[in-house]
C-alpha cells in the first residue's frame, strides 16, 4: 500500500486554480524535469495522448502554464502565473504542445516532456498527474522508473561491463541501489531521502564509466520516518488505547512519517490554514474575479444571509457561501490550498473559516481539526485516489466533505470512531457523483457542489453526534468508492463527454476569458 502524507498529498500543496491535477501536478512534473536536465532548458516540447483528459483541457485548465512555471523553476504562487509562456519567451525558452499518440500513455493524465539545455544535453520524461499534485515519472530517456517526487534520485547510465562498479560508487550514498535496462543499454538508479553530499555528487561527475547522470530533487517533504498505520481502523483503535481524538492521532501520525517534531508540523499546517482563510476572504469581497463561465456571486450569497434574507440563512448557508468563494478565487486561477484537490478547494477552507468566526474556536484547535480532515483523505488517497479522471467527482468533492465532516467531530469533541462514521456518511451519500464538468472548465457543478458538500460537513457531523449509526466501515465505504468509481464510464471521469457537460445550454454558454 502506498505511503501517503497528509501534509504532501492531502491538505496541500498551496497551489493556483483550477485543478490540482493539472496546475500542481504539472508544475512539479515541470519542476523535475529542470532538475534532471540539470541545467535551465532551452527548449521544451509537451505531448499529451489525443484520447487523455489533458488533450482536451491542458489549455482551459492552466497546465500549459504549470508545466513552464516549474521548467523554469518559478513557484507555482509567482503572481507572473498567467504571462508563463510569455516570461519562457522572454527567457530564451521555446515551449510547444502538442497531441501525439505515444505508447507510454497508460494514464488520462500522461504527459510526455522533452527539454533540451544549452550544452545540447537532453531529457524525455514520461510523467502522469495522478490527482490532488500528486505525481508519477514513469520513465527516464526511456529507461523504467517510479518517481514520485518524494526523494532524490539519481539515474546514472553506464558502460554494461561497469555496472557492478557502478551500483557499489551509488551505495555510498542509497544501500540499495537497482538497475534498468533499454535497448541493450543499463542504468543504475539510486534514491533516498537525504540529499547526497556535494562530494559525492563531484565524485559521480568524474567517474568515467558514467555515460550520462541525471539528478533531481524532492518537490515535497520526503517522508523518511516509519508509517504508524496502515488503516482506518488501526488508526481509531490507537487513538481508544491511547486517548486521542482523531486530529492528534493524525498528527502523531504524520510525525512519525515526515520523521519532524510536531512544531514543525503545526508551522506548515498553520501556513496552509492561513492561505486557506484568505481564499474565503477573497472570494467574499472581491465580486471582480475572473471566473469563466459562473458569476462571483458568493459575497452576495453571505451578505444576503446575514441580512436574514435567505429562507433558512444560518451555519450551514454562510459555510456553503464560504466553500463557494473560495472555488471563485480557484475558479479565476488565484491562490488556494488543494484540500485534497483544486476542484474541492472550497470544502474545508469553509469549514475551518466557519469554526473560527461562527463558533469562536482557537486556531490550535481549529489545526486539530485539520489534521483530522486529513487523515479522512489520507485513508481515501491509500486505499483509492484522488482523480476524478479515475473514479470521478466523489473522490474530489465527496473526499473533501467527508473530511469536513470528520473536523465538524473533531470541533465538537466526538471521538475518532464518531468522527470517521461521519465521513463514511459523507461518502456513502455521494456514492456515485461523476465528474462532468461543462465545458473542461472547474466551476460547473463544481462551484455549488463544493457549496453543497461544505453544509452537508456539518449535517453529517449532527447526525452522528444526535446517534445515527454508521453499519458499513470508513475503510470498506472508501473500497465501494474506488470500485464504483472505476466502473464509471470514461465519458463521466473528467473528460467533458458527458453528463452536465453536454446539455446544450450548458455548451453554449459564453466563456468570459474569450473574446
Ligand atoms: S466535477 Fe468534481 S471532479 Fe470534476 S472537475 Fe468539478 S470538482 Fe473536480
Amino acid at each position: 500500500m502506498k505511503r501517503v502524507s497528509i501534509l504532501n498529498n492531502v491538505i496541500g500543496p498551496v497551489m493556483r486554480g483550477p485543478s490540482s491535477s493539472h496546475t500542481a501536478g504539472p508544475w512539479r512534473i515541470g519542476l523535475i524535469a529542470r532538475d534532471l536536465l540539470g541545467e535551465p532548458p532551452t527548449r521544451a516540447s509537451l505531448f499529451f495522448h489525443p484520447e487523455s483528459s489533458l488533450a482536451v483541457c491542458y489549455h482551459d485548465q492552466g497546465s500549459d502554464l504549470a508545466f513552464v512555471t516549474g521548467l523554469l523553476g518559478r513557484n507555482l504562487t509567482d503572481s507572473k502565473f498567467p504571462l508563463m509562456l510569455e516570461e519562457a519567451h522572454r527567457e530564451g525558452v521555446a515551449v510547444t504542445f502538442g497531441l501525439k499518440a505515444f505508447p507510454e500513455a497508460d494514464h488520462p493524465n500522461s504527459a510526455l516532456l522533452e527539454a533540451t539545455g544549452p550544452s545540447g544535453k537532453s531529457v524525455r520524461i514520461h510523467a502522469r498527474s495522478v490527482g490532488g499534485g500528486s505525481i508519477e515519472i514513469a520513465s527516464v530517456n526511456g529507461f523504467s522508473v517510479f518517481m514520485t517526487g518524494d526523494r532524490y534520485v539519481m539515474i546514472l547510465e553506464t558502460e554494461p561491463e561497469k555496472v557492478q562498479s557502478t551500483l557499489s560508487l551509488l551505495r555510498k550514498w542509497d544501500k540499495n541501489p537497482s538497475t534498468t535496462k533499454r535497448d541493450g543499454r543499463t542504468a543504475c538508479l539510486g534514491t533516498s531521502f537525504f540529499e547526497p553530499t556535494k562530494e559525492f555528487i563531484e565524485e559521480v561527475k568524474n567517474t568515467p564509466s558514467v555515460l550520462s547522470s541525471h539528478f533531481a530533487r524532492p518537490v515535497m517533504l520526503p517522508p523518511c520516518g516509519k508509517e504508524t498505520f496502515l488503516d482506518i481502523r488501526e488508526m481509531i483503535e490507537a487513538a481508544g488505547n491511547e486517548g486521542l481524538t482523531l486530529g492528534e492521532a493524525a498528527m502523531a501520525s504524520e510525525a512519525s512519517l515526515l520523521g519532524l517534531p510536531g512544531k514543525e508540523l503545526q508551522q506548515e499546517m498553520d501556513f496552509r490554514l492561513s492561505v486557506m482563510l484568505e481564499s474565503v476572504e477573497r472570494g467574499l469581497v472581491d465580486r471582480n474575479l475572473k471566473t469563466k463561465l459562473v458569476d462571483p456571486v458568493a459575497g452576495d450569497i453571505y451578505e444576503a444571509e446575514s441580512k436574514g434574507e435567505l429562507f433558512l440563512g444560518g451555519v450551514h448557508a454562510r459555510a456553503a457561501a464560504r466553500s463557494m468563494a473560495v472555488m471563485h478565487v480557484n475558479g479565476a486561477g488565484g491562490v488556494v490550498c488543494s484540500a485534497p484537490t483544486g476542484g474541492s478547494a472550497g470544502v474545508i477552507p469553509a469549514v475551518m473559516a466557519t469554526l473560527l468566526e461562527d463558533f469562536g474556536l482557537s486556531r490550535e484547535k481549529v489545526l486539530s481539526c485539520l489534521w483530522a480532515a486529513g487523515v479522512i483523505g489520507w485513508a481515501l488517497d491509500k486505499r483509492s485516489t484522488f482523480a476524478a479522471e479515475v473514479a470521478g467527482c466523489q473522490v474530489e468533492i465527496g473526499a473533501a466533505g467527508a473530511m469536513g465532516a470528520a473536523a465538524v467531530v473533531e470541533a465538537a469533541g466526538g471521538t475518532a470512531r464518531q468522527a470517521c462514521d461521519a465521513a463514511a456518511m459523507v461518502f456513502q451519500n455521494v456514492m456515485g457523483s461523476v465528474c462532468d464538468l461543462v465545458q473542461g472548465i472547474v466551476e460547473i457543478p463544481c462551484h455549488s457542489r463544493n457549496a453543497a458538500l461544505a453544509s452537508q460537513a456539518f449535517l453529517a457531523a449532527d447526525l452522528i453526534l444526535g446517534g445515527y449509526r454508521n453499519l458499513v466501515h470508513l475503510d470498506e465505504t472508501i473500497d465501494a468508492v474506488d470500485s464504483v468509481g472505476r466502473m464509471l464510464p470514461a465519458e463521466l471521469r473528467c473528460t467533458s463527454r458527458g453528463g452536465l457537460a453536454l446539455c446544450p445550454s450548458a455548451r453554449r454558454l459564453p466563456r468570459r476569458d474569450l473574446p
